[in-house]
């Protein structure tokens, strides 16, 4: 697990006067399982941004599977095997959980191949009693996870969560550690945002710590929660 996937380096954004994301760098490793913390507008969101594209970094430089990246279209990191799940729902509320997925498999695969996929991931999921339904009428829990089988329909080695527990039952998101679990055994790389520390608990990984656009902290949980600092920017000390 020594061959970071994606590193940054320096990377920073500002959108005029805000920063928000300050230079950071920081690597994941193949196979790696990451979470990433801090307060509200620490910049974690803008940086999984930065990741997939959607914003060109201000300054610094990314790499993914030692190229650099900085200049690649989305489309062309999403090809590359780069995949994310937003904080706010991306479905279509009026169409059936089913066509949802359905619509996200047929950008990679024919009608008849994304068909069968479709069934077979719902299953994996958990989700297939749910197939027929409008994604705007099933719970939020079944949206958060329909929404992470689209991000995962395209098979991707780097598969970014922002928020995937929130508005979850306690259930729901144990349920949703062991997907990633699952997920990251069968060999994808996960970086995950989130602010549940139960749910954090659960996925047994790493943590970096951002603060104000810029990194904070790293290590075990159990390191985070000893960590003075830490405690600090939560409580609004820092
Ligand atoms: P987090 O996800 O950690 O809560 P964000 O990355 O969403 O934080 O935001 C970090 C900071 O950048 C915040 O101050 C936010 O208001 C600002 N920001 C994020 N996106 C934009 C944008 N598109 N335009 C202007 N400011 C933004
Ligand atoms: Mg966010």
């Amino acid at each position: 697990m020594h061959n970071p996937l994606l590193q940054l380096e320096n990377v920073t954004k500002r959108f005029g006067g805000v920063t928000a994301v300050e230079g950071i760098t920081i690597s994941v490793f193949i196979r790696e399982l990451r979470c990433i913390i801090g307060p509200n507008g620490a910049g974690k969101s803008t940086l999984f941004r930065l990741i997939t594209g959607v914003y060109p970094p201000t300054a610094g430089e990314i790499f993914y599977n030692g190229y650099d990246i900085t200049s690649v279209p989305t489309f062309e990191r999403a090809r590359r095997g780069i995949s994310m799940k937003f904080q706010t729902p991306m479905v279509y509320y009026d169409r059936t959980v089913g066509q949802n997925l359905l619509i996200a498999l047929q950008r990679y695969h024919d009608l008849g191949k994304a068909g069968k996929m479709a069934m077979d991931i719902m299953k994996r999921f958990g989700i297939a009693d749910a197939a027929g339904k409008p994604a705007g009428e099933v719970s939020h829990g079944y949206r958060q996870w329909l929404e992470i089988c689209m991000a995962v329909a395209a098979n991707p080695e780097l598969l970014l969560l922002d928020e995937p527990t929130a508005g979850m039952s306690e259930e729901e998101t144990a349920r949703t550690a062991e997907l990633i679990h699952r997920l990251n055994d069968l060999g994808m790389t996960i970086l995950v945002i989130d602010h549940d520390m139960e749910f954090v608990r659960r996925l047994n990984c790493d943590l970096t710590v951002l603060h104000l656009g810029k990194f904070f902290a790293q290590g075990s949980l159990a390191e985070i929660q000893a960590h003075d600092g830490v405690r600090d920017i939560y409580l609004g000390k820092k």
